[in-house]
């Protein structure tokens, strides 16, 4: 057996978990329209109608023939009413105008929709103010928005409520959507009590579950919260082996690193596939990936802003991968407030606020916390800035990338 690839540059790790996310992404379900959102669409989208599907006026007026109207004012013959609804084939002869609301189709014979407020009506006539009207005012044309046939929504692409929504404007009352994955999430320790309980001398709450349920809803899933991990080798391959056929995503946190207590890596070797174990990262080093039975594994180190780091960029890089996201997620940048130095050759993550200044510009003000554990300067955070590979000294006024998390 070769052992698996250990102290991964940063990207080398990252396409791994992308080839094997894309490698094994999950089936289509066919979703009604309102369960889409926020889903990634499975297959290309065609437009089934034009959109508009039929000229229609955009203001409530008189629809009429340009050439009708003179330089001063016109008076033109109420010929009589189109409302919003079923079309009914009226048709504007010449000296004629139609009442007309928006949304209304347009009248045969006319072009032009001359807004109300520019009118007079005197029983069946109206008269219209001088003013220069361009032919075609106020009117929508058939197919200006999206032609029938056309490619409006690619496979890959999140559903926003806008891209929803223009299905729900072509009459699709349904989408193919790729299936969600089911996530299991672990964490591990002798040393951890649910909040609620009674801490002994030694003891500390478990504060990463929460860490990482909030994570990952605020993704669009749905985890699981197992049982807390014990250090304990048989019971955590119980547990997992247990997870892993069941759920899509098993996620741990902790017992990944080199210690005595740090079951998972030999687990997984043992019973699954290791793709890779340790990367070249700080925070998140020990990070661990995987598969075992019918679930990816990512074994994230316990500290709380490893967690942070390793699921923001390889956690997210699974669930996305997955789903077969092939929208880019934004890559936001901001300008540093003060300098960031480091001499090892590791991919750095440090906690920033990150906000717009008075001309518009995105800063990032880092965080002075140093210590992967300092959950507080997370909260008070609302960012990681990516520091490169190798060593780095950058000024203030350089521009890094920045994974915003609030
Ligand atoms: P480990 O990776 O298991 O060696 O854990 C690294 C550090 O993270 C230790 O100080 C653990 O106590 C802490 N830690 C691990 N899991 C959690 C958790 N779920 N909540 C809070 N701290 C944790
Ligand atoms: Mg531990």
């Amino acid at each position: 057996m070769t052992s698996p690839p250990t102290g991964l540059r940063f990207d080398d790790a990252l396409a791994i978990v992308r080839d094997v996310a894309v490698s094994h992404r999950l089936e289509t379900e066919t979703l009604a329209l309102s369960r889409t959102h926020g889903r990634i669409l499975a297959a290309d989208v065609h437009a089934p109608l034009s959109l508009p599907p039929f000229d229609n006026s955009a203001m409530d007026g008189f629809a009429l023939r340009h050439a009708d109207l003179q330089d001063g004012e016109t008076t033109l013959q109420l010929a009589g009413e189109q409302f919003a609804g079923r079309a009914l084939g009226l048709a504007v002869a010449p000296g004629q105008c139609l009442r007309i609301t928006t949304g209304a189709p347009m009248p045969a014979g006319a072009d032009t929709v001359v807004i109300k407020e520019n009118s007079r009506v005197d029983g069946d006539l109206v008269t219209f103010v001088a003013g220069a009207v361009p032919p075609g005012s106020n009117v929508r044309r058939a197919g200006e928005d999206v032609a029938a046939g056309e490619l409006v929504l690619r496979a890959g692409s999140l559903l926003t409520p806008a891209r929803v929504s223009l299905a729900a404007s072509m009459g699709l009352a349904s989408l193919p959507i790729v299936r969600r994955p089911t996530v299991a999430v672990f964490s591990s320790g002798d040393e951890l009590v649910e909040p609620g309980m009674a801490l002994a001398p030694g003891e500390i709450y478990d504060s990463n579950r929460e860490l990482l349920m909030g994570l990952l809803r605020a993704d669009g899933l749905e985890p699981t919260a197992w049982p807390r991990l014990p250090d304990d080798p048989k019971r955590v391959e119980i547990a997992l082996r247990d997870a892993a056929c069941a759920f899509d995503i098993v996620i741990t946190c902790g017992a990944v690193s080199a210690g005595e207590k740090d079951h998972i890596p030999a687990v997984l070797a043992q019973f699954g596939q290791t793709h890779f174990w340790k990367v070249k990262m700080k925070p998140g080093m020990p990070l661990l990936f995987g598969s075992l039975d019918q679930a990816r594994v990512l074994g994230l180190p316990g500290n709380p802003v490893s967690v942070f780091a390793t699921y923001l960029s390889f956690g997210r890089a699974l669930v996305d991968g997955l789903q077969g996201r092939s929208e880019a997620r934004l890559a936001e940048r901001a300008q540093l407030v003060a300098p960031v130095d480091k001499e090892h050759a590791r991919r750095e993550f440090i906690r920033a606020r990150v906000f717009c200044d008075d001309h518009g510009v995105l800063r990032a003000d880092p965080n002075p916390a140093t210590g992967s554990h300092r959950l507080r300067a997370v909260a008070d955070s609302n960012a990681l800035i990516v520091i490169p590979d190798g060593p780095q000294r950058l000024a203030a006024g350089e521009v890094v990338e920045v994974l915003r998390y609030a």
